[in-house]
């Protein structure tokens, strides 16, 4: 059960089952599709990725998934360009979204 201290807006939680149900970062979670947000969309080049993973580690969502080579989830990737600022080997691309 949540304990509520002397400020009413701090609610302390005492076990995973005070956990709201909801995410508290609303967009960085999987129960959240987030495609939606994008205006670009990133694409792996593959014959320039060099597999290293790097994309995967830094995508914030998850929607990279670690293939050979990596993929993107387009119903979650909100691009947010990280993956294409990270990538030591300029595999991806963007382009806008729509076209
Ligand atoms: S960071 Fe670039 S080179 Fe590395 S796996 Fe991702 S797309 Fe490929
Ligand atoms: S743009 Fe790249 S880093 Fe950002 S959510 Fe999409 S796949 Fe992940």
């Amino acid at each position: 059960m949540a304990k509520k201290t002397d400020k009413a807006e701090i609610i302390i939680l005492e076990t995973a089952d005070d956990m709201p149900p909801m995410p508290a970062s609303m967009g960085s979670m999987r129960v959240n599709k987030t495609a939606s947000w994008r205006s670009i969309r990133p694409i792996i080049l593959e014959d320039k990725c060099r597999r290293c993973m790097t994309c995967w580690k830094f995508c914030p969502e998850p929607a990279i998934y670690p293939t050979d080579p990596p993929t993107i989830d387009y119903d979650f990737c909100k691009g947010c360009g990280i993956c294409i600022n990270e990538c030591p080997f300029d595999a991806i691309t963007s382009e806008k979204e729509g076209k």
